[in-house]
């Protein structure tokens, strides 16, 4: 009974595209047949791992392909784990490979202009219509009581499904060439693009009647760094996440004590997964002597590393495992602990050896490892030399935490540091005058990790961190620098005047005070003493959890002309009032606090007016 299916309409737009595609590297096609005959291979080793009772038991784990010039044919078997009936439709029937819906949407946006487009997605299975004609695929599941089955598509927009003649295991893939793709039904050719694309998978692959395979059949992590070339490496990454641009830093290698393992480790260019990255979810692919067991292992590396692509293999990992016994095997937090101390090693010494790529590194990904120190304590000494920070006074560099304590002030005890919720209100913050007036340095931090962070590092060598906000220092006099003091409100005046302030402002603040640390601005706002300190205040923000802003002191600048201009307005002119609003309302605004800054506007505008009048 043959039984016919329309594709999907999503399915039918990719088989037009390819139909018609004039790609000039149609060669590929070839790379995502080879690659669905090894993951069927794979997927069959891993089962009978655990069951013997699969069809053709000794079956040797192969792909054969044979060409006919003068039919225009193409022919790939495996003896893999082979397609159901069901399976055969829903998984040719329908997109499945990620990269191929990704690919539609690109050539969507691109106004079907694909060039390019196909090499850079790996489109799967339905890449062989650049070349084909038709396809029919015929196919016996490992399961002992499944009938074969055939899948033919000619190429339009339905596809026909129907019993088969195949008394042995495994997927045959027909491909009736095209007339201008003849070429692929070439030996010679065909062989040269298996060396070219497919030359690392792991089952032999024989090209007509050879008997030896055209491929190495070792996978590319466990053959030697000295064979293997840059394009290699990166061509590998390309097809293992679908990340077009080159990764920022490889690592290949091997140990043997106290495991032995081969990882090929990756780390991307960008932080943020490219939206069109095959890898759904984070995590190592496991092997276990070149048998996948999981394809995305979370327990290989710490957490915060988990931007890291690749994959390891272990020949201690026992064969008869599933992919849950791994997790509890004791073998699992060695490997992490070899893995994890090689992906640091090679962090600093990126750091040292080349601090601009490393820079990249660091705006793509140093809030992870910001994560680690806060959350993993055991690796802190490791993570704290790779941190960097911008600076009150190097704000356009990444500083490290020894650079900044090579540039301290002489007597200087402190590393000090100002949270804020970004750079450019930071480096006005009135927090840091007193700092600037005086040359010393400090650590802006403005990313919502920041305070977790400081969680995690109290101390850098013998000095601890101090929040810049809460410290105890002292604008420099003037007078020292020979320029005339400015003259402060006496005191006599300046109390009338603070208890104006807190008439206006009632609740709102818990105290108004002088402040010794002010020079350009007018007022500032900081904690009281018994209030929760600013760290945890913006981890509870960043948590989402409910918390109130702790009422704060404004703290007032006694020599400023704004002050002293308030003393001459009447005691309880309009005027004075939305005077003081306003500077209370821009000590939050640069706080980072104001709940609704545009609400601001209406007062500027009488501020505006008034000081118009003036004239
Ligand atoms: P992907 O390989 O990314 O899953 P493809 O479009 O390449 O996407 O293949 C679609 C699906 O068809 C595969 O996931 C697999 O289930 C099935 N398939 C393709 N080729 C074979 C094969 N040779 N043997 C068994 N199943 C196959
Ligand atoms: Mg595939």
């Amino acid at each position: 009974m043959t039984e016919t299916f329309a594709f999907k309409a999503e399915t039918k737009q990719l088989l037009h595209i390819l139909i018609h595609s004039l790609y000039k590297d149609r060669e590929v096609f070839l790379r995502e047949l080879l690659s669905n005959a090894s993951d069927a291979l794979n997927r069959l080793r891993f089962e009978m791992l655990t069951n013997k009772d699969v069809l053709d038991a000794e079956a040797p784990l192969e792909i054969r392909i044979t060409v006919d010039k003068d039919a225009r044919t193409l022919t790939i078997r495996d003896t893999g784990i082979g397609m159901t009936r069901q399976e055969i439709i829903e998984h040719l029937g329908t997109i499945a490979q990620s990269g191929a819906r990704r690919f539609l949407e690109a050539a969507q946006k691109n106004n079907f202009d694909t060039t390019g487009l196909i090499g850079q997605f790996g489109v799967g299975f339905y890449s062989v219509f650049m070349v084909a004609e038709s396809v029919r695929v015929i196919s016996r599941s490992y399961k002992p009581e499944a009938e074969a089955v055939s899948w033919l598509c000619r190429g339009d927009d339905i596809y026909q499904v129907e019993a088969a003649e195949k008394t042995t295991r495994g997927t045959e893939i027909k491909v009736v060439l095209k007339e201008d793709a003849a070429e692929f039904a070439d030996e010679y050719r065909i062989k040269e693009i298996i060396r070219k694309h497919s030359d690392y998978i792991g089952f032999p692959i024989y090209v007509g009647t050879d008997e030896k395979p055209v491929n190495k059949q070792t996978s590319l992590w466990r053959t030697a760094k000295s064979e293997i070339s840059e394009t290699q490496y990166t061509d590998f990454y390309r097809q293992l996440t679908l990340d077009f641009e080159e990764p920022l830093v490889t690592t290949h290698f091997v140990t043997d004590a106290p495991v032995q393992l081969y990882a090929l480790l990756y780390i991307p260019a960008k932080g943020e997964r490219g939206m069109f990255s095959l890898r759904k979810e984070d995590g190592l692919k496991l092997y276990s002597r070149n048998i996948l067991i999981d394809e995305y292992n979370k327990d290989l590396l710490p957490d915060y590393l988990r931007f890291v692509q690749g994959v390891v293999d272990s020949e201690d990992l026992p064969l008869n495992v599933s992919r849950e016994t791994v997790q509890s095997s004791g073998l699992m937090p060695r490997l992490k602990k070899v893995l994890t101390g090689q992906v640091l090693k090679e962090l600093e010494t990126l750091a040292k050896n080349a601090p601009e790529k490393y820079a990249n590194f660091w705006k793509e990904f140093g809030s992870y490892l910001k994560q680690g120190v806060a959350a993993t304590p055991a690796d802190a000494d490791k993570l704290v030399p790779l941190l960097r920070f911008r600076t009150n006074l190097h704000p356009e560099v990444w500083s490290s935490l020894e650079e900044y304590t090579g540039r301290m002030k002489e007597g200087q005890k402190f590393v000090y540091y100002l949270l804020g919720e970004d750079p450019k209100s930071l480096v006005r913050s009135p927090h840091l005058e007193a700092f600037q007036a005086q040359g010393m340095e400090v650590l802006l931090l403005t990313e919502p990790i920041d305070p977790f962070l400081l969680m995690g590092l109290r101390k850098y060598k013998d000095f601890e961190l101090k929040n810049a906000a809460q410290a105890e220092i002292e604008t420099p006099s003037q007078a020292q620098e020979g320029q005339p003091e400015p003259e402060k409100i006496p005191e006599s005046e300046l109390a009338p005047l603070m208890e104006r302030f807190k008439q206006v402002l009632g609740e709102r603040v818990n105290e108004v005070r002088v402040s010794h640390r002010l020079a350009q601005s007018v007022a500032r706002l900081v904690d009281p003493q018994d209030a929760l300190n600013p760290e945890l205040q913006r981890v509870y923000k960043f948590l989402g959890k409910e918390y109130e802003v702790p009422k704060k002191i404004l703290e007032l600048n006694a020599a400023h002309p704004i002050l002293k201009g308030l003393l001459h307005l009447p005691a309880d002119s309009e005027l004075g009032t939305l005077v003081i609003e306003q500077i209370y309302d821009s000590a939050l605004l640069v706080e980072g606090l104001h709940p609704d800054p545009s609400s601001m506007a209406p007062r500027l505008q009488k501020l505006i007016e008034a000081a118009l009048g003036q004239r």
